[in-house]
């Protein structure tokens, strides 16, 4: 039996890894990763609600500026920092700005031991501050590489974003691209290889309104639409492909004693494959139509007294990377160098967008652990972030290829 030193291995990342040049980088993480969380804390505290990501967007600015990155802002908000390769292909590494939460939410960061606690510190506090670190080591890197590597912080990833800002970032880049990283959220135990399909409608019934005594049985708008909900959520969701559905958001009526003219309700519904997902659609409208009817046969109404609109808040297209792709050999051998175990996931992100175009994307975490996402319990604990950093940075140069 072969002594253990003397195991060969073809991974081509270790060789990478050995670089003296791409050393450097590694080693800067190894001593730096107390800065990059205290810039994920900066960061997390600035409010970034859907639709305005602006100011956390020009701090994130300065920081990729501050990496020597050549840093603008595009048209949607997308800060995009490049670093220049030999040629004109492009690895796009990516984290989403905004958050969940409205403006106005306490966003201070807790700090409770090693864990911080806040909204957004993990999703996507955690891959922004990620991203940073990932400029700075490969400033500290003395290599230089064959791809074109951009670092973004995009816009309207969450909540009614419709993913505008990759969807921009896709658009510009085109052809060029070679490969994208989305970064999002913490665990470094999955590579994202599959995109999950979503349709997200706001559905709202109008009706008469009136008063609740003098004008008691007239159709209610909140009646109806409660009819609804229940009829749909009694639609079977199947197991294979994987699908789910979350009324989210319901609003409407003015006062108690009043019927109201107005309900609304917001819904997403998600699936592994495109046609389930159309057939959900239908089963929705069909479960809306059919609760319409009734109630206004129940308050003897004429057909037309209530109204039914479906808006788009919009879609997301289904995708997967092939099982053959340099993209996730890369990772996987990043992995197996790293001695990281990770598995292949499905999942709603960023890299939909290229997916579904048939350009090559998967989204990684960032390195730590957390939890808590899009709730205010939202927490984030630094420990193992080296780990995450570095699979984050050897994926990068393994992909954008050492160029001397
Ligand atoms: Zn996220």
């Amino acid at each position: 039996m072969a002594p253990l030193s003397a195991r060969t291995t073809d991974n081509p990342v270790e060789k990478i890894a050995h670089n003296p040049g791409c050393a450097q980088g590694l080693e800067w993480i190894e001593h730096n990763t107390r800065w990059v969380t205290e810039e994920q804390i900066r960061l997390t505290e600035i409010a970034a609600p859907e639709m305005n990501e602006t100011r956390r967007g020009e701090y994130l600015r300065t920081l990729l500026e501050s990496s020597g990155l050549k840093v603008r802002t595009d048209k949607v908000g997308n800060v995009i920092g490049e670093r220049p390769g030999a040629d004109s292909s492009v690895v796009l590494i990516a984290a989403h700005l905004d958050t969940v939460f409205p403006a106005g939410t306490d966003l201070r960061v807790k700090r409770n031991g090693d864990r911080l606690e806040a909204p957004g510190i993990s999703d996507n506090g955690a891959g922004l501050s990620a991203l940073v670190g990932l400029a700075r080591a490969l400033a500290q890197s003395r290599i230089s590489t064959s791809r074109t590597i951009v670092l973004a912080g995009d816009v309207g990833e969450e909540g009614e974003g419709n993913l505008r800002g990759i969807r921009s970032l896709v658009e510009e880049y085109g052809s060029r691209l070679f490969a994208v990283i989305a970064v999002d959220g913490p665990s470094i135990e999955h590579i994202t290889t599959q995109a999950i399909a979503s349709r997200r409608f706001e559905i709202t019934i109008t009706g008469p309104g009136g008063h609740s005594w003098s004008d008691f049985g007239a159709p209610n708008p909140i009646t109806a639409l409660a009819r609804g909900i229940v009829q749909f959520s009694s639609v079977p969701m199947p197991d294979e492909p994987r699908s789910s559905f979350n009324f989210g958001v319901i609003e409407g009526g003015t006062s108690v004693n009043s019927i109201p003219a107005r309900a609304s309700v917001k819904i997403d519904l998600r699936s592994e494959a495109e046609p389930e997902l159309a057939r959900l659609e239908a089963a929705l409208r069909e479960a809306m139509r059919a609760a319409l009817r009734q109630e206004i046969e129940a308050a003897n109404a004429p057909p037309d007294a209530l109204g039914l609109t479906f808006h788009s808040l919009g879609s997301r297209p289904a995708g997967k990377l092939a099982e053959n792709s340099p993209l996730r050999e890369t990772i996987q051998s990043v992995d197996r160098y790293l001695g990281n175990r990770s598995r292949l996931e499905r999942s709603s992100t960023d890299a939909n967008i290229p997916l579904s175009l048939g350009i090559p994307a998967v989204s990684l975490g960032a390195g730590g652990m957390g939890g808590g996402s899009h709730t205010l319990g939202e927490w984030y604990d630094p420990t193992g972030r080296a780990l995450g950093l570095k699979r984050l940075y050897l994926a990068a140069i393994a992909l954008a290829g050492i160029y001397r």
